[in-house]
Formats: structure tokens, C-alpha cells, sequence
């Protein structure tokens, strides 16, 4: 289940907004995010990944991360990146857990949140780049923390630099 986030600029008008979290299609969109790394569309680091470790295993749920040069929001899959617990084979497992009921999930080779925790161990956070000028992300924590009530939940605006309230507007899945 994810949920839908927006913040408006009251001075300039900018709008964003953003799907975060997981959805139905997790297994599908899991898949295609593996392939796209492994041929070096989200950067070096997630090529080098996938050839250093081919059992390898990602998160992909959607965050918000914003340029710490020019502002700029993009909401793009989590990749945190995991490798298997020593002694653990993924080879040797039969198939994926259920992930959810009449859903398909022969056809996709996933890992599954719940296997992540319980099979792998956590490597390396993933370094996104922003997509208009090359700089360096920070993960906004008002578009990525549901629950938490201390939360920031302001953002500078990338056209004009004011302060924008990020607000939770729905969910989705
Ligand atoms: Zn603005
Ligand atoms: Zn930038």
C-alpha cells in the first residue's frame, strides 16, 4: 500500500506530487528495475552491483529525494541494495512466497520485502543523481514518513526556494 503526497509553492505555484511506498505491481516493477540496473540505466553503481554480486536484491519502493544543488524533486525506486546472508542460497529456494493471491507471481523473479529481512543483509544505500543537473540527492523525509508525527514536513521549492508543506492526500495501491 502506498500513499500519495503533494506540496504546492503558495509564492510561485509550483505543485509536486508523488506516489511513494509499494504497490500491487511490486513484483513486475521489481523486475524491470533489476533489468534497467543491470544495464547501467540508473548509473554505474547499480551495474557494478548486479556484476559483483548477481544474487543481489533491491528495495523498490517508491521515495522522494531531492537535489542538493538545484532543488529539484524526483521521485524514484528506494534500491537499496542487499546481499544474501552467508549460508543462504537463493538458488536452492523454490520459487517466491506468495505476495498476493491470484497475482502471478511465477512469471517474476522478486524478492519479496519479508525475504530481504529475513535472507539478506543490507549493503549500501543508494546514491541517486539528479536527472537535471547530475548533483547529489538527500531523501526528503516528509514525503517518505507516514506515520511519524515529529516528521518534517516542509520542502524548499525548486523554481523559487520558499518553504512548501508537504501533505498526505491519499493513499493508493
Ligand atoms: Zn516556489
Ligand atoms: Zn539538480
Amino acid at each position: 500500500m502506498g500513499a500519495v503526497f503533494e506540496c504546492k509553492c503558495k509564492k510561485c505555484g509550483y505543485e509536486f506530487c508523488s506516489f511513494v511506498g509499494v504497490g500491487f505491481t511490486y513484483p513486475i516493477e521489481y523486475c524491470e528495475i533489476v533489468k534497467k540496473m543491470k544495464e547501467g540505466e540508473f548509473g554505474q553503481q547499480g551495474k557494478k552491483f548486479f556484476e559483483t554480486f548477481p544474487n543481489g536484491a533491491i528495495t523498490c519502493k517508491n521515495i522522494v529525494v531531492q537535489c542538493k544543488d538545484c532543488k529539484n524533486l524526483m521521485t524514484v525506486p528506494e534500491l537499496a541494495l542487499y546481499i544474501p546472508k552467508e549460508g543462504y542460497d537463493p538458488a536452492k529456494m523454490n520459487g517466491n512466497t506468495c505476495w498476493t493471491i491470484g497475482f502471478p507471481t511465477e512469471e517474476y523473479d522478486y524478492i519479496a520485502p519479508n525475504e530481504l529481512e529475513e535472507n539478506y543483509d543490507f549493503l549500501e544505500h543508494y546514491e541517486h543523481r539528479c536527472t537535471k543537473c547530475r548533483g547529489y540527492t538527500l531523501v526528503v523525509p516528509g514525503f517518505n514518513e507516514r506515520r511519524n508525527k515529529d516528521t518534517d514536513r516542509y520542502v524548499d521549492c525548486p523554481e523559487c526556494g520558499s518553504m512548501m508543506e508537504i501533505r498526505m492526500i491519499g493513499k493508493w495501491d
